[in-house]
C-alpha cells in the first residue's frame, strides 16, 4: 500500500495531484494532529504533570488569525511537494531504500538540518527591514497556541519550507523520511507554541523545552533556535533564566 502510492507518487502523479495530496497532508498535520496534541496537554495537565507557562485564554480572535496566516502557509507548503518530486524525477534528488535505519535517520538528520537552517531563516527574519514586513505577522501570537506553528507570512512560510529541498539533493534520503519529516517537525513545532510546559518552571532544561520559544514569543528577542539552545548558546542570543 505505503509503496504503491509512494510510486504513484514519484513516478506517475501530475504535479497539480502532487500539489493537492501535499496541501492535504499539512492540513492534517495542523489541524488533526493539532487537535490531538492539545488534547493530550489539557489531560496531561489533569494530571498534573504540565502547567501552562502564561495562564492565558488567548482570544478566539487571535486564534482566528492564526488559523487564517496558517492556511495561508499552506497553500505556500504544498509548492515544496511539487519541488521535491520535480527534483526526484530529474534524478536531482536520489532516494535510499525505506528502511527502519534509514527512515530513523532521516527524518533525524532532516531535524538536525532544520536547527541550522531555522535559526538563519529566523535571524535573518528578525532584522527591521524583515521583521516590519514579514516576520511581524508570526509575532502577533505575544503568547503562543499550537495554532501559531504555521502562523506565517507567505515569503516566511516559503523560506521554511525549503529545510529538505537545501540538503536532500546533497544528501540522500529516503522517501519516507521526507514524508515523515514535517509530522516530526510539527510536534516539535507544538511543544514550542502549546503554551504548556512540564511541571512549573523549574527542572532539567528537557522539562522546560516550550519555554523558550514562548519566551521569544514574549519578548521579541532572543533564543532564535528552533528544538535546542545550541546556537542561540554558541551566538550568545539566549535568555539565561526561565521567567517571561
Ligand atoms: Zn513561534
Ligand atoms: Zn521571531
Amino acid at each position: 500500500m505505503i509503496q504503491t502510492l509512494t510510486h504513484f507518487f514519484l513516478e506517475q502523479a501530475t504535479y497539480g495531484q502532487v500539489y493537492l495530496a501535499t496541501f492535504v497532508y499539512f492540513l492534517g498535520l495542523y489541524f488533526v494532529v493539532g487537535a490531538v496534541f492539545l488534547a493530550v496537554c489539557k489531560w496531561l495537565q489533569t494530571k498534573g504533570w504540565v502547567s501552562q507557562i502564561v495562564p492565558n485564554t488567548t482570544p478566539n480572535k487571535n486564534i482566528g488569525f492564526e488559523i487564517k496566516h496558517s492556511i495561508k502557509s499552506i497553500f505556500v507548503f504544498g509548492f515544496s511537494g511539487i519541488a521535491i518530486v520535480y527534483l526526484i524525477r530529474m534524478g536531482i534528488i536520489k532516494l535510499l531504500p525505506d528502511t527502519f535505519l534509514n527512515v530513523l535517520m532521516g527524518v533525524f538528520f532532516l531535524t538536525l538540518w532544520n536547527e541550522v537552517y531555522f535559526y538563519i531563516i529566523h535571524r535573518i527574519m528578525h532584522f527591521p527591514f524583515f521583521y516590519r514586513r514579514v516576520h511581524k505577522i508570526h509575532h502577533q501570537s505575544k503568547i503562543p497556541t499550537i495554532y501559531s506553528v504555521y502562523s506565517f507570512h507567505w515569503l516566511e512560510a516559503l523560506l521554511l519550507s525549503g529545510v529538505p529541498i537545501t540538503i536532500c539533493p546533497v544528501f540522500n534520503f529516503s522517501a519516507m523520511a521526507i514524508f515523515l519529516y514535517p509530522l516530526a517537525s510539527i510536534l516539535l513545532n507544538f511543544a514550542g507554541h502549546c503554551n504548556y510546559r512540564f511541571g512549573h518552571g523549574t527542572g532539567a532544561s528537557w522539562q522546560l523545552f516550550g519555554t523558550r520559544h514562548s519566551q521569544h514569543h514574549f519578548r521579541n528577542t532572543q533564543n532564535y533556535g528552533f528544538a535546542t539552545h545550541f546556537f542561540d548558546w554558541l551566538m550568545s542570543s539566549n535568555k539565561k533564566n526561565n521567567s517571561l
